[in-house]
């Protein structure tokens, strides 16, 4: 665990191993509808400020809220992929506070009856799989986003964009069966990437569609009770997660050790002094006095519904790396890889598709084309048609080019969008000669002149050229002249 800054000297490990942390997260996630949860505002990101409302997500009296389908939807379908309950009857409720990012003065949420409960999603950390309940899943509105900076008067002036407000949420609690701050990082990953494969979510976290609070506590290793837990918010990226976590852990056991009690409050992650700060004491449930919204009716979720949505789910990034391990014989490092994305994996299974073997289109992809889209810095849709890929990855097992020029026929494909077969003819780089008849001529060449082969071992360089030239003879000019010095590099090494 790292030494958090300015908190003096870090624990001592044995410290630290006395006790164990206990965390769950609280994941929000903005649902990719077009359009809002209770109107038919646009939710797009980034339009001009205040231009995407309207009297329902203003909350101007006498307006009523109308529920988007979609967004049930989409949340049935993050509810589904992480195997828990849809329940047939779930209930909007209002969770009333004050906030000028809340125009009604409360927020149209679910409380008691949630759309969904009782999941699980499984991490991966150190090589060991693990389980993570997920206790409840539910629909809510937004607020509106609170703007301090970028406007003339943002020194006097807090400013409101009620754009966000009303966008459709998904609040995603998990139980606090997470031990460590990596366990944390691997659960918020392999959430986002269920989400991502689901479509339910961008999950683009710097513009807020994926946010993570954390309830954090200690208690002594091989107790059962929980300790007092302490929520910390503002954790929107990967790092701060983790920091935070490490942070917080190590604060309580500092405290408790010092003969302290933790208060039940809500910290705030500062990325800036790299610590957590108190931000108030925890407020009661009962404070934000919910009760049943009288302006919607229950929301109904019949089997069939529930069976139709399921149907359109998509391969869940887990079965599909297990079937990539067992299909294509591919090691899990590079599954890990290929799946990293939906639309990764998809371009990979359509350049095997299009009859390239999977070990090499694995690899093409891995190597070759993730490195020049990442050198071009373009996106995957820039990549090569994945049929013209193919055809690339067919010539070079069919020995008609090297993989040496297979790499600049690819190079060359990437920028021209050209095919393979095009660039081979055009740039005469094709061998009429398969390998295995280099690699016999080459053999003979060598076995008849040792005395050659000698001087090049004893560092003669220039010899090189007379057993390339010797079997350019033996194959009558035919072979190609990359392979020939490929081969007898390796011959002769
Ligand atoms: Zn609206």
């Amino acid at each position: 665990m790292t030494k958090s800054a300015s908190e003096g000297a870090a624990l001592a490990p044995e410290l630290l191993a006395k006790y164990e942390p206990v965390i769950g997260l609280e994941v929000h996630v903005q649902l990719l509808t077009k359009t809002k949860i209770f109107c038919g505002c646009s939710t797009r990101f980034g339009d001009p400020p205040n231009t995407n409302v309207c009297p329902v997500c203003l909350g101007l009296p006498g307006t009523l809220p109308v529920l988007n389908k979609r967004a049930v939807e989409m949340a049935m379908r993050a509810s589904l992929a992480l195997h828990c309950t849809v329940q047939e009857r779930s209930r909007f409720a209002r969770k009333n506070y004050f906030y000028p990012d809340l125009p009604k003065g409360y927020q149209i949420s679910q409380y008691e009856l949630p759309l969904a409960t009782g999941g699980w999603l499984e991490i991966e950390h150190d090589g060991a799989k693990k389980r993570i309940g997920i206790t409840r899943l539910h629909l809510e509105e937004d607020a509106a986003k609170n703007l301090h900076e970028g406007f003339s008067q943002s020194a006097q002036k807090a400013y409101i964009d009620y754009n966000r407000c009303g966008t459709p949420l998904t609040e995603i609690v998990s139980e606090p069966d997470i031990r460590t701050p990596p366990e944390a990082h691997a659960y918020l990953t392999t959430l986002r990437q269920i989400l991502l494969y689901t479509g339910v979510s961008d999950c683009n976290m710097e513009e807020g569609s994926l946010r993570c609070d954390a309830n954090v506590s200690v208690r002594q290793r091989g107790s059962d009770e929980f300790g007092t837990k302490v929520e910390v918010k503002n954790l929107n990226s990967f790092r701060y997660l983790q920091k935070a976590l490490e942070y917080e852990i190590e604060r309580h056991i500092g405290v408790l050790e010092g003969g302290g009690r933790i208060s039940q409050e809500t910290r705030l992650w500062n990325q800036i002094s790299g610590r957590t700060e108190s931000m108030r004491t925890k407020e009661k449930a009962h404070d934000y006095r919910y009760f049943p919204e009288p302006h919607l009716l229950p929301v109904h979720i019949s089997a069939a519904w529930r069976e139709e949505v399921l149907r359109t789910l998509p391969e869940l990034p887990e079965a599909k790396r297990a079937r990539f391990v067992n299909s294509y014989g591919i090691t899990p490092y590079d599954v890990e890889l290929l799946t990293a994305t939906r639309t990764l994996s998809e371009y990979f299974e359509d350049v095997v598709a299009a009859g390239a073997p999977g070990k090499a289109a694995s690899n093409w992809i891995l190597n070759e084309l993730i490195g020049l889209l990442n050198d071009k810095k373009k996106p995957l849709h820039d990549s090569p048609p994945a049929a013209a890929l193919a055809e690339l990855l067919k010539m070079i097992e069919s020995k008609q080019i090297t993989a040496g020029i297979g790499k600049r026929v690819f190079a060359a494909m990437f920028e021209s969008g050209r095919t393979a077969a095009e660039i081979v003819a055009a740039e005469g780089l094709g061998a009429r000669v398969s390998d295995s008849v280099i690699e016999q001529a080459a053999r003979e060449v060598i076995a008849k002149n040792l005395d050659n082969v000698a001087k090049f071992k004893a560092g003669n360089e220039g010899v090189f050229k007379f057993f390339v030239g010797q079997v350019m003879r033996a194959t009558r000019g035919q072979a190609n002249p990359q392979a020939v010095n490929d081969i007898l590099r390796r011959l002769l090494s």
